[in-house]
């Protein structure tokens, strides 16, 4: 079966077509701009040269419109309609309602519309999507797939904060987490890789790139997680906070005259790595060129984000009373072995060490610590569309 996957933002809608057979991406691209002037959908059909095409997108529905133009034109689609056996949708909040994948029906949009004050940026965009797909693809069988709904498994004593129990009866103010369809991917690659049963096993993930976040995951269920109740908590990110004193809102809020809703963009777009840098930038690569020609903005934010993944590492190898293994994933923690390897040498508190040679890896699956180590190391290469696509053949076929 032939599944289209979709993740749609306010302004951008990413998709790939996967064979659920071979698991090969049939053609992959990006509609960008949507709704602002300069649109364009850029997009490579397997073995064919990328494609871009300006072309105005004032909504979602165009959008669609011309991935499925794009997906099945005589001159390089790559597929018919009807071969579309299913739509896979990227949700970001699935609130507490959401514990797996679904399919989308009038009952499942209500419940998404519901939880989408917890995730106001992201969830309306996703039901845009999910509506301009029901549009242009009548009948054709639909799945939600949340990026919450890995860690639902978390106790209370990891999902709660210590505010007023009351908040979280009346608003679901809680722990939730995120980038849950790849902490789920990863700890179960990593068991194979690793051959042994994941209901056997103890791990960290590592979800480090422009947003990061990590996971303890025993036995093969998430126990704890960095994000929050938005994915503004925990790891230091290219431009997120991570934890901060809540204090600090009011305070920089009095001190800059700022509103709400600047202090909040501060938060989410200032800061981080790009803020630390004194926005040097948020991109790993110009803060390794910058670290090794001894820039001390580099210096700073890296060694600052990398040492908030090992207090966290510490943190959850507390959690679960010990750790088989650490994964690294996403754009950092798969392409850095520059970053890893600052982190690593800061675990040598579990008897972890990396070896060298092998942590040059990137995007490649590879065991990275040394002979000697009593915890594995390891880079396993996220694949959020291929889990996506895979829950959708599982609910669809
Ligand atoms: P993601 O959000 O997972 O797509 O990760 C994007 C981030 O990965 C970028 O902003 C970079 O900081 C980082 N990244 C990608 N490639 C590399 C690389 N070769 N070396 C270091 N960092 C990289």
């Amino acid at each position: 079966m032939k599944i289209l996957v979709i993740n749609c933002g306010s302004s951008s809608l990413k998709f790939q077509l996967i064979d659920s057979d071979s698991e090969q991406v049939i053609c992959k691209g990006l509609c960008e701009r949507i709704g602002i002037d300069g649109s364009r959908i850029v997009y490579t059909p397997e073995g064919k040269d990328k494609i871009t095409i300006e072309t105005p997108m004032p909504d979602h529905n165009k959008a669609i419109e011309l991935v499925i133009e794009a997906l099945t034109n005589k001159e390089n689609g790559v597929v018919s309609l009807d071969e579309i056996g299913a739509v896979g949708h990227r949700i970001v909040h699935g609130g507490e309602k959401f514990t797996k994948s679904v399919v989308i029906n009038d009952e499942v949009i209500k419940a998404i519309e519901d939880v989408s004050d917890l995730a106001p940026l992201h969830n309306p965009a996703n039901l845009i999507g999910i509506k301009a797909c029901q549009k242009a693809m009548p009948g054709v069988p639909m799945v939600a797939v949340f990026d919450t709904a890995f860690h639902q498994t978390m106790p209370e004593n990891a999902y709660l904060y210590g505010l007023h129990y009351s908040y979280y009866e009346k608003y679901g103010i809680r722990r939730y987490g995120f980038h849950g369809t790849s902490h789920s991917y990863v700890s179960k690659r990593a068991a194979e890789i690793l051959g042994k049963d994941i209901k056997d096993l103890k791990l960290i993930v590592c979800h480090l790139g422009n947003g990061a976040s990590i996971s303890a995951v025993k036995n093969g269920e998430c126990v704890d997680t960095s994000m929050g109740l938005t994915p503004l908590e925990g790891l230091i990110m290219g431009t997120r906070t991570g934890d901060i004193d809540p204090s600090v809102v009011e305070f920089i809020m009095k001190k800059e005259n700022l509103s709400v809703a600047e202090v909040n963009n501060v938060l989410n777009k200032k800061s981080g790595v790009f803020g630390l840098s004194n926005e040097l930038s948020s991109d790993f690569r110009d803060l390794e060129d910058g670290y090794v020609a001894g820039n001390a903005g580099a210096k700073r934010a890296v060694d600052a984000f990398s040492y908030r993944v090992v207090k966290y590492i510490g943190a959850y190898t507390a959690a679960m009373g010990g750790v088989d293994a650490i994964c690294f994933t996403a754009g950092v923690g798969e392409n850095s072995g520059f970053v890893r390897k600052i982190i690593c040498d800061g675990l040598g508190f579990i008897g972890a060490s990396v070896n060298d040679e092998a942590n040059t890896v990137r995007g490649k699956e590879q065991i990275i610590s040394s002979a000697d180590s009593k915890v594995t190391l390891m880079v396993v290469p996220t694949n959020e569309e291929l889990a996506i696509a895979r829950d959708t053949y599982a609910l669809c076929k």
